[in-house]
């Protein structure tokens, strides 16, 4: 492995921590430390300066309140576009993934985004609420995205990014494509968390972080079992 310890920073855990995405913080954490690789966290709350130089980066989702006091914040902090600069990973959850982008709708009000990813979001026809499934980009080698969608944005990628997954249950971005990735930036609508549902997307991020092709496989029983349970729902409901 190329770094001796890895740094994690959770964003505004104050503000942006929906329907269990700090479950996404303590995968990764797992999944490094079962590897050998010593994990410090620093969870850095909305009225704290962010590190400049962490190695990930993760953002979690948020009702539109939170969501737009939290890019002002951000925004002024400057912290995250330095540690992207400098070739950080960032994942980013629903609100947090709208936020990475040029603009999104906050209580009907447009807001200013982070723009390290080209794209903008606005308000759907009604909230996406349930399953979101599809398959990823194959460049990305993972397999199929699982996880679970609520908000009532939807999202329209630009030329800079490519979608993450092509929706086969769900809405993600516009009832098409779900989620985008640039570089090292990966955005999701995927709650659930989305690591536990999509461990191989979480050695996605270490493997980024790290430098690496591959890591050691582990037993993943328990979010095998998790994920065949959440296909079978999708399937016998539709
Ligand atoms: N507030 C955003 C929306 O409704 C994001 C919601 C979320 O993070 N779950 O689109």
């Amino acid at each position: 492995m190329s770094i001796e310890s890895l740094h994690i920073v959770w964003i505004y855990p104050d503000l942006l921590s929906t329907y269990g995405d700090r479950g996404n913080l303590l995968i990764l954490t797992r999944r490094a430390q079962q590897r050998g690789l010593p994990v410090e966290v620093s969870e850095i709350r909305s009225d704290q300066p962010l590190p400049n130089s962490a190695d990930i980066y993760l953002i979690g989702g948020g009702e539109d309140g939170p969501q737009a006091l939290g890019a002002q914040r951000l925004l002024a902090d400057g912290g995250l576009h330095r540690a992207v600069a400098q070739g950080s990973v960032v994942f980013a959850v629903c609100a947090g993934y709208q936020m990475l982008g040029h603009s999104f709708f906050a209580k009907g009000t447009k807001c200013a985004g982070l723009g390290l990813l080209d794209l903008y979001s606005d308000r759907g026809p009604s909230r996406a609420v349930g399953e979101l499934a599809g398959e990823i980009d194959p460049r990305l080698g993972l397999p199929a995205l699982s996880g679970f969608e609520n908000h009532g944005g939807r999202t329209h990628l630009g030329p800079e990014v490519a979608p993450l997954a092509r929706v086969s249950t769900g809405v993600g971005n516009d009832g098409n494509t779900e989620g985008a990735w640039r570089g090292k930036l990966l955005g999701t609508y995927s709650h659930g968390p989305a690591l536990a549902r999509n461990p191989a997307l979480a050695d996605l991020l270490l493997r980024w972080a790290l430098g690496i092709n591959a890591l050691p496989p582990l037993d993943d029983t328990w979010s095998d079992r998790l994920r065949a349970e959440r296909a079978e729902a999708i399937a016998v409901r539709s």
